[in-house]
């Protein structure tokens, strides 16, 4: 349970069990603050027979080579979330975002997260360059590539690459 205390009034919450989970529950406000899993969106990004990825700057994976992604922000469609991360990650402008697929995973760093993931078409790779959370982009073999280092990114990079094929 992550809420201690009300979002609202800020008195502090009880446990109850509510449709079978233990829930935080306000008895000032009367409602029950649910816990959701936390939405966030990575991008695959092909250029030719290679796939764009960047090394992370920052913890959590610092140093490790990862797909562009991150959180959408509030009143964020999932989609303008998705291309302003690989503007600010890699510098380039995307010209779609095509729904890949949406999985779910238990991570250490974040807790319960919803990893939404898209195809995200560039039309110009020039301008590539470093910003933001990653201090490398790099275009990689689909074979000749390093592991990425969260599992779920290398779950669907494998996945994609495989249809892809
Ligand atoms: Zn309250």
């Amino acid at each position: 349970m992550k809420y201690l205390y009300c979002f609202k009034c800020g008195s502090k919450v009880e446990k109850i069990e509510v449709e079978h989970r233990e829930r935080a529950y306000c008895k000032k406000c009367d409602i029950i603050l649910y816990e959701n899993p936390i939405p966030t969106v990575v991008a695959l990004i092909r250029r030719g027979e290679k796939v764009l990825l960047i090394r992370r700057g920052i913890e959590p994976g610092k140093g490790g080579w990862a797909l562009p992604g991150g959180f959408i922000e509030m009143n964020e469609s999932p989609e303008s979330a998705i291309l302003r991360e690989v503007y600010e990650e890699t510098n380039l402008k995307g010209k779609e975002a095509k729904l890949f697929d949406v999985i779910h995973y238990n991570s250490v760093f974040y807790s319960s997260i919803l990893i939404i993931s898209y195809e995200v078409l560039i039309n110009d790779f020039e301008p590539a360059r470093p910003g933001d959370d990653a201090i490398e982009v790099h275009f990689f073999d689909f074979d000749d590539r390093p592991r990425l280092i969260f599992e779920p990114h290398e779950n669907l990079l494998q996945k994609w690459l495989k249809r892809e094929n």
